[in-house]
């Protein structure tokens, strides 16, 4: 019989589909049981309306098979099966789908039509070197088989097939140094390829499963035995209505599908129509990975096309902030073959892709405010990268994300919301304050916490490097600004206190001049203070850098020696004050305590000293 050719453009197609449309060779086995669900879907639709078909549901199904020797797999299934017209029109065209044109002409909620776009079927030919398809149509008394042994063409001819459907097998390809294509020839590679690909399917996907059991009556002899078993789950539970599952079902789906013991800490199932039409089932963990904050963590979604997965981690779906959400999203709007490269342009993913960032969005909030336990437990593990989400990309998303960290308040030293201090500012308090330091218990001890606690505004203790940063991208939140109470900024002495601070500094000129000479270069200047109430000293820094920033800086790589402006402070009102003073005719004392009070300084605000030996003398003579 004369070999028909494929069309011209339809070789060429052919050609670059097997060759580049697919990332993963293994994915055929999904493309031909898609079809295969398909063809059963559709005669499934049939039999609502024609009475003649007497199948129930429960007969449908897809059966696979393997045969080592002829190195074959079989897929097959009892669907409407093709005629030979059909046969050459579906599969004679490439990029032709007689599942499209059904799915324009029937519509149903009933059926479940996967295929569109007509080449998924060539993707047999990636492992491939000889398929057959052997196709009987439902009612038809002749079957047709089809065969192609890719590029070159098909043929097709009457054939004998003894009931309806269509059977498809495959001739897998020798092994070659690269690829092991025997692997397919196995029931557990099989098996698992069902399970990553198609198991919410929604008709039983099964084969003859081979084990070896124990001979009956015999304690060591085996024996080969053979039984049928359903390879796919069928259900997938983001389809069924919120009413009908039950939390455990929600958790085991998650702990099964997302390698987690634990419980999530809340699961998000939404159903969405309109401009993009999806579900999504998404999960926030309890707990970070522990790769989670290392370069290794790759974040992503699962997608899936009418409950037949695409892609394992489709990381578009997710911003970096919310990378902690595991989950799927399923839409009819995408089609089986896509690669990564068109799926980043998709319009419809990308409508996806917001509205989700919306929902956890809102549904973190929602968790914040009535689960408030819940929602901290959570904090701790992913407010981090909420946090530098902030700071990234130049505080684009700032905004979003303001109202979702938390800081630890110098009140109750629990965890606040920006909202939560803002609702209890005082009357005429126009900055929000905060320390920085490294645990909430250290920074509740600087010297420089004391007045402002005392005169009764609440400080936000900021404890993690990424802190500061943030907040400074976030500039303002409702209109109020943020102030470290370690800067100059800190303005919260009346006119007349001020006036007489200056004086102060002014009579004392000559005592602080020797100061800062013995400091040298290490501090811009040395001057007496209002901010501290019972504390000798403190370190106060100029401009944007804080001393804990600075400290950031130098810990990172490429580290540009980036250097806070530092102002020693000495509390005016405290005895060292005129003590300082009267050592104006003891140089040589006046610069041992000044050297003593800036180390000590120093170790308050939690840094090193440039010469601690130096100091231990120094100590040790005033103690003798
Ligand atoms: P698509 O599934 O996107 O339509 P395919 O290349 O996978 O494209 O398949 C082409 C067409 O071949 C299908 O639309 C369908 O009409 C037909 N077909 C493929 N497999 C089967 C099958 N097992 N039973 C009946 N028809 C099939
Ligand atoms: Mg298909």
């Amino acid at each position: 019989m004369a070999k028909k050719q494929f069309k011209a453009e339809s070789k060429k197609l052919m050609d670059m589909m097997i060759n580049s449309i697919y990332t993963h060779k293994e994915i055929f086995l999904r493309e031909l049981i898609s079809n295969a669900s398909d063809a059963l879907d559709k005669l499934y639709f049939r039999s609502l309306t024609d009475d003649s078909i007497t199948l129930n549901r429960e007969d449908y199904q897809i059966m696979l098979s393997i045969d080592k020797d002829h190195r074959t797999l079989t897929i097959e299934d009892n669907g409407c099966g093709m005629t030979d017209k059909e046969l050459e029109t579906n599969l004679g065209t490439i990029a032709r789908s007689g599942s499209l044109d059904f799915k324009t002409e029937n519509k149903s909620d009933d059926v479940n039509i996967i295929g569109q776009f007509g080449v998924g079927f060539y993707s047999a030919f990636m492992v491939s070197d000889n398929v057959v398809v052997k196709s009987r149509a439902y009612g038809a008394d002749q079957a047709y088989a089809w065969s192609s042994s890719g590029v070159d063409g098909y043929t097709i001819e009457p054939c004998f097939k003894d009931d309806f459907g269509t059977k498809i097998i495959i001739h897998i390809k020798d092994d070659t140094e690269n690829e092991n294509y025997s692997d397919f020839l196995e029931q557990y590679t099989i098996m698992s390829l069902v399970k990553k690909y198609s198991d919410f399917i929604r008709y039983p996907i099964r084969m003859m499963w081979e084990t070896n059991k124990l001979k009956e009556g015999s304690e060591d002899e085996y024996e080969k035995v053979t039984e049928l078993r359903t390879l796919n789950s069928m259900i997938p539970l983001w389809k069924k209505s919120k009413s009908e599952i039950e939390k455990e079902e929600y958790n085991s789906f998650y702990r099964d599908q997302y390698s987690d013991w634990e419980e999530p800490a809340r699961v998000i199932h939404t159903k969405v129509e309109g401009n993009a039409t999806y579900s999504a089932l998404l999960y926030i963990p309890k707990r970070a990975p522990f790769d989670y904050y290392s370069k290794n963590f790759e974040k992503g979604l699962q997608l899936y096309s009418s409950g037949v997965m695409i892609m394992e981690k489709c990381a578009d779906l997710l911003p970096d902030y919310f990378s902690f959400v595991k989950g799927l999203v399923d839409s009819e709007d995408l089609s089986l073959n896509i690669s990564r490269e068109m799926l980043q342009h998709d319009r419809q993913l990308k409508i996806i892709a917001t509205n989700i960032e919306k929902k956890i969005r809102s549904e973190l909030l929602k968790m914040q405010k009535d689960d408030r336990e819940a929602y901290e437990e959570f904090f701790s593990a992913f407010g981090t990268q909420l946090k530098f989400g902030m700071y990234d990309d130049y505080g684009t998303n700032k905004d979003k994300l303001a109202d979702l960290v938390m800081f630890t308040s110098s009140n109750d030293k629990k965890l606040t919301t920006l909202q939560e201090y803002h609702d209890r500012m005082k009357e005429g308090q126009n900055t929000i304050y905060y320390a920085c330091g490294e645990t909430a218990d250290k920074i509740d001890m600087l010297p420089q916490t004391e007045l402002v606690k005392e005169k009764g505004y609440e400080i936000l203790y900021l404890t993690e490097n990424v802190d500061e940063f943030a907040l400074q991208v976030l500039a303002s939140y409702k209109d109020k600004t943020f102030t470290n109470i370690s800067t100059e900024n800190l303005d919260l002495d009346t006119e007349e206190e001020k006036d007489r601070l200056k004086r102060f500094n002014e009579e004392n000129s000559a005592v602080l001049g020797v100061m800062k000479e013995a400091l040298g270069d290490r501090v811009t200047a040395v001057r007496f203070t209002n901010r501290l109430k019972t504390h000798p000293v403190c370190l106060v820094t100029e401009g944007f850098m804080s001393l804990e920033m600075e400290k950031v800086l130098q810990q990172m790589p490429g580290n540009t020696g980036a250097k806070a402006e530092v102002i020693m402070e000495i509390n005016k009102d405290h005895p060292i004050a005129a003590k300082l003073n009267s050592l104006l005719a003891d140089p040589d004392t006046l610069d041992k305590y000044t050297k003593i009070l800036y180390a000590q300084a120093r170790l308050i605000e939690g840094l090193t000293v440039d010469n601690p030996t130096e100091l231990s003398n120094m100590i040790c003579e005033l103690m003798i």
